[in-house]
């Protein structure tokens, strides 16, 4: 059976463009993120994140830094968006979620453009294509999303985001994203606000991966074992502790099941602002992360990838271990 994309599905219907208008609205009173801002981006105000009614595009690629089960072959049909919701001081992309003054000219993109993007990603072999960062762009992406979907595209739609997506998103998004692919950063709100500037994180990102799990379901595959829908969550294992990956693995196991797919990361180093705060001035020590690896088998997860704690600080490529 050929698998059919949300996205399409709800083109078909009409119900694309209806979301598409109401996530539309969103922009002159802005709420698209936990944040709401009620910037009118629209009118040229901005709010926290810094974005504007033109999409920005910081960098597209075909990806293979992803986990296999969505590069494929061909990597992911990447598409990164410039500026970011949260503030994390780690951050090892901080050049384009959190640039500093003017962002180049050439990250403004229609999003004519990105639909441009998003076919050429098909006829060039990829599987799947994702928006990294996409909240803050939501109405422009699913514009071009559904500008693409009319010309024929067919792949599966990656929403990779950093968890911090609101009820009030999440729910117009229902349909819309065939693989939700979010990071679960923290579970103690107090490292949240003072690593993220988001005290609101732990209980957002618990609500976020829930409902995304309601939507999406468990990572199913086609026969090549490329991912068509699903729910991925990231948790990037920070030093002392900090992440609580103990505690958002217990959640998942005991809330979505230990049937989940989650990628365990140890790639942390410290960039970004980290050096000037000492409980993330290091790289986490491998026995750090292989206690998080015991507490992962015990609760009997069996899906999903680990990374080796030696050598991926150096090269930041999910592992490729299934776990059993
Ligand atoms: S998307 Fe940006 S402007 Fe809108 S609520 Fe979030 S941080 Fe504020």
């Amino acid at each position: 059976m050929i698998y059919k994309p949300g996205y399409l599905k709800l083109l078909e219907s009409g119900e694309l463009h209806h979301r598409i208008s109401m996530l539309r609205q969103h922009l002159e009173k802005c709420r698209l993120c936990p944040r709401n801002c009620e910037v009118n981006r629209i009118a040229g105000e901005r709010g926290f994140c810094g974005a504007g009614i033109k999409l920005e595009i910081a960098s597209s690629c075909a990806h293979m830094g992803e986990e296999p089960v969505l590069t494929g072959k061909s990597g992911v049909g990447n598409i990164f968006l410039g500026r970011c919701n949260l503030r994390c001081v780690f951050c090892q992309n901080h050049s384009i979620s959190q640039p500093a003054g003017t962002v180049p000219e050439r990250w403004g993109k229609s999003s004519e453009e990105a639909a441009e993007a998003l076919l050429d990603f098909q006829e060039r072999g990829c599987r799947t294509v994702g928006f990294v960062s996409p909240t803050h762009y939501a109405p422009q992406i699913f514009e071009a999303v559904a500008l693409a979907a009319e010309r024929g595209l067919r792949l599966p739609l990656i929403y990779n985001s950093g968890g911090y997506d609101s009820l009030e998103l999440l729910k117009l998004l229902d349909g819309l994203v065939d693989i939700y692919l979010p990071d679960f950063k923290y579970w103690d709100s107090a490292y949240a606000e003072k690593y993220s500037a988001a005290a609101d994180y732990p209980e957002t990102a618990r609500q976020a991966v829930l409902e995304m799990h309601r939507q999406v379901g468990r990572l199913r595959t086609d026969s090549d074992g490329v991912a068509l829908s699903g729910l991925i969550i990231r948790l990037l294992v920070l030093p002392n502790g900090i992440s609580g990956s103990k505690k958002v693995l217990r959640f998942i196991a005991e809330n979505i099941g230990n049937d989940t797919f989650v990628s365990l990361m140890s790639q942390y180093n410290p960039m970004h602002h980290a050096k000037d705060h000492p409980l993330l001035s290091r790289s986490l020590k491998p026995q750090e992360y292989s206690e998080i690896e015991e507490v992962l088998l015990s609760l009997g997860f069996e899906y999903g990838w680990t990374q080796d704690p030696v050598t991926s600080p150096n090269n930041y490529l999910p592992g490729s271990d299934f776990i059993l």
